[in-house]
């Protein structure tokens, strides 16, 4: 529900960090001509193989940093569909942490001022499209058989609808983008709430794009919406982070009808703090919330919160923080450790 937010900050971060460029150090310095530099966009790990397993992990680079990289990408070793690029100096780090900074005279003392913004935006427009014909190039040959191997990864339907399959184009982008998306969040995870909560409702749990028909509520446009009846997920974009949080939601109703006393322990790690409805945006986000809730959404409601705590857990971008974040606040940490336990025993194994 933060990815409005979100992708703005990143918009802002990237603009900033052109104007910026210059003072930035720790470029990687063996700088060949066939290397493309990227930029982390949030904390991103370095791996020493293509493979986010803990003992690869060689460190965390702060949001910002530059880092030369070969043009192409490499395929997780562990078929888990995440994409990274090999750094000059032989570590992996995912394709979705960081982004292109163009080439030409933008990295080469390209200040941006109001005379140049556009040529700026040329310039950026085209590393777009040539990023934009990378990405949905592997999937132009055959975007149904994509489609119908991603299904069954995930035990998932995939609806794009046929409004947007008019070329195939435009059906491997979505095809891509739905990819990249699942690819963000825990596979054992998604694999996992897929399984039980078509146990539980007798249907498959469904993910459907709605981009340009939008999603109505009440009279508000919603990012994302799951509807437990028809176990399925409707997206008014191709976001992980939503995604994630409506999978959690999906697992919410799993685990109320399965969890002996959830709703109340679930509540009492809020630490006495009410749930506030559809205030939660007139909330003053205080110190004590902080320690028992991700978000100020978080506080709409207990389904809410604990989707919200699901989306942060599991999309990949955030996971590593919840750690850190969790361990100085006590509360979230039990909501963590709840949600951890609760995902372990329905998977039937160890999955975080
Ligand atoms: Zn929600």
């Amino acid at each position: 529900m933060n990815t409005i937010v979100k992708k703005f900050s990143a918009y802002i971060l990237a603009i900033a960090l052109v104007l910026g460029l210059f003072s930035i150090t720790g470029v990687e310095a063996d700088a060949e001509t066939y290397m493309i530099q990227v930029v982390t966009l949030e904390p991103c790990s370095l791996w020493s193989q293509p493979n986010t397993s803990a003992p690869n992990k060689v460190k965390v680079l702060p949001a910002g940093y530059l880092v030369k990289v070969y043009p192409n990408y490499v395929l997780s070793t562990k078929d888990d569909g995440k994409i990274y690029y090999r750094t000059s100096k032989g570590n992996y780090i995912l394709t979705r942490c960081v982004q292109t900074v163009p080439k030409t005279r933008l990295t080469d003392g390209f200040v941006v001022n109001s005379s140049n913004m556009a040529t700026y935006q040329a310039l950026r427009q085209q590393q777009e499209q040539l990023d934009f014909q990378e990405m949905v190039a592997p999937y132009i040959s055959n975007p149904a058989a994509q489609e119908a191997a991603l299904e069954k990864k995930y035990g998932v339907n995939v609806v794009i609808p046929s409004a947007y399959m008019k070329t195939p184009t435009s059906y491997a982008m979505y095809v891509s983008y739905m990819t990249e998306a699942l690819s963000m969040i825990s596979p054992e995870w998604v694999s996992m709430v897929a399984q039980v909560s078509k146990q539980q409702t007798g249907k498959k749990l469904t993910i459907s794009i709605k981009e340009y028909e939008g999603i109505h509520l009440g009279g508000t446009q919603a990012e994302g919406v799951y509807n437990p009846s028809s176990n399925s997920i409707s997206l008014a974009s191709i976001d992980s982070f939503t995604l994630s949080h409506e999978i959690g939601h999906a697992f919410y109703y799993y685990c109320k009808a399965k969890t002996p006393n959830f709703s109340a322990k679930w509540t009492s790690y809020n630490n006495g703090i009410s749930y506030v409805g559809n205030n939660y945006y007139n909330v003053n986000f205080t110190y004590a919330m902080e320690a028992c809730f991700f978000s100020d959404y978080s506080m709409k409601d207990a389904n809410e919160d604990f989707a919200e705590t699901c989306a942060y857990m599991f999309y990949g971008y955030t996971e590593e923080l919840v750690n850190g974040t969790a361990a100085s606040k006590p509360y979230l940490a039990k909501k963590v450790e709840y949600i951890r336990k609760l995902s372990n025993q329905y998977a039937g194994k160890r999955i975080i």
